[in-house]
């Protein structure tokens, strides 16, 4: 053994110098949220200081409408922790199911029109835990899904032993086609998909989707965490909003992203969440969610599905700023959801730019570079919401403008 003791730990200091070396090392920036001033935030980080006495306006959010700093949700979370204290207890088997678990399952699949919900830790766990449960539960199943599919999608798809996986190319409905009609006709089988995709911001065709899985006697999973709250007359996500809701048979979602609070949930029959209650690990062997953050998510969901203001406000705040861009030059990616890719195709300058942004300006926005996307797509990926105001945006704006001088495209575009 030597100093540094056990041979990972070895392993360890020669992985981290490989993530460095390739601009993959992660660096957390400490931000406080000022809860009566979304999106700003006061800086803590040690190492990289914005400008003096100076606040960061928050790009890169995923809370897109700024849920978890409303007062009513956080008057509801404080209400609920007087009441019942700060942890759950329990698992949801042992003590640890309030009222409000109830209560907040039967909004969500009222939200989707499904007969019943199921909550969990996070969406990330939902995920994990759904897929896996389904997909190990009778012999033989195969699960296509879509090549882009979120991290956690592909853990519980991976971790369903048995059963198989056909990746079928991002939103290609003919190579879903094809796939479906190679596969063995008796076999059961599932598609698992998201509605939007949260890094190129693009959507897919759930109702096309659907009607091939039907066509192939599949059953359909769908992922709208980052669509739910956003999308649909009542936030039911972008199935609400295509009217094809009744044609999904699980969807699934997050309370942490449009509906700014913490834990995932699925919706569907009744016979599916009351198999994943019964059999579902990720379910069943953890620490149900707090009383505090249940009765935040419910005081959210029920807000987002009554007040369509908050949605309607980020659609046009998201389209004023891609004027503003487009007026100043800067390249985005151009995107039929709320996200707004700005293109760089370099890990340490995307880095770097994001550096520049805290440091020079006080804007965050967070760096997304391999292997979260393909390495030449590295990219910064902002989110305006209903509270970046149009100061706000100038900013961003001309800050982008320098930082990727875009007097360069802008005179190859007057040369040409
Ligand atoms: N699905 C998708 C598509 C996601 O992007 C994420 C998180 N970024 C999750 C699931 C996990 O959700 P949560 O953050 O609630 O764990």
């Amino acid at each position: 053994m030597d100093a540094g003791g056990h041979p990972f730990y070895r392993f360890c200091r020669t992985a981290l110098e490989d993530i460095r070396r390739q601009g993959r090392y992660r660096q957390f920036t400490p931000l406080a949220r000022q809860a009566d001033n979304y999106p700003l935030y006061d800086q803590a980080d040690p190492v990289v200081q914005p400008p003096e006495g100076r606040e960061v306006v928050v790009w890169s959010a995923n809370d897109y409408l700024g849920m978890g700093v409303d007062p009513a949700v956080a008057e509801a979370a404080i209400a609920a922790i007087r009441a019942h204290g700060a942890g759950a207890g329990g698992t949801r088997n042992i003590a640890g199911t309030s009222p409000l678990h109830a209560e907040l399952e039967a909004e969500l699949a009222s939200l989707h029109g499904k007969e019943a919900g199921l909550l969990f830790v996070s969406g990330y766990v939902s995920n994990q835990a759904s897929l896996q449960t389904i997909l190990t539960s009778m012999p033989g199943w195969i699960c296509f899904s879509d090549r882009q599919n979120h991290a956690s999608m592909i853990a519980g798809i991976k971790g369903a032993r048995g059963s198989s996986c056909v990746i079928f190319e991002h939103n290609d409905l003919a190579d879903l086609e094809a796939k479906l009609a190679a596969a063995p006709k008796d076999a059961p089988k599932l598609v698992a998909f998201e509605s939007v995709y949260s890094m190129d911001g693009d959507i897919s065709d759930i109702a096309a989707t659907c009607a091939l899985a039907r066509k192939y006697g599949a059953m359909t999973y769908l992922d709208e965490v980052h669509a739910v709250g956003l999308y649909g007359a009542q936030g039911g996500g972008v199935s609400e909003r295509d009217g094809v809701a009744d044609q999904v048979d699980i969807i699934e979602g997050t309370l942490a992203k449009g509906f700014g609070v913490h834990g995932g949930y699925v919706t569907g029959s009744v016979e599916l969440i009351d198999y994943l209650r019964c059999a579902a690990s990720g379910f069943i062997f953890t620490t149900s969610l707090p009383p505090s953050v249940v009765a935040a998510a419910l005081a959210s969901v029920r807000l987002v599905r009554k007040d369509g203001w908050r949605r309607e406000k980020m659609f046009e705040r998201v389209e004023a700023f891609r004027a503003r861009l487009r007026a100043a030059g800067v390249p985005f990616m151009q995107t039929p959801s709320h996200i707004v890719p700005i293109p760089v195709g370099d890990a340490d300058r995307c880095t770097e730019i994001s550096r520049r942004l805290l440091s020079e300006y006080g804007l965050y926005a967070t760096p997304i570079n391999y292997p979260t996307v393909p390495r030449g797509t590295e990219r910064l990926r902002l989110t305006p919401g209903p509270f970046h105001t149009d100061a706000m945006m100038d900013e961003m704006v001309a800050a982008l403008a320098t930082l990727l001088d875009v007097s360069v495209n802008r005179k190859v575009h007057a040369a040409a």
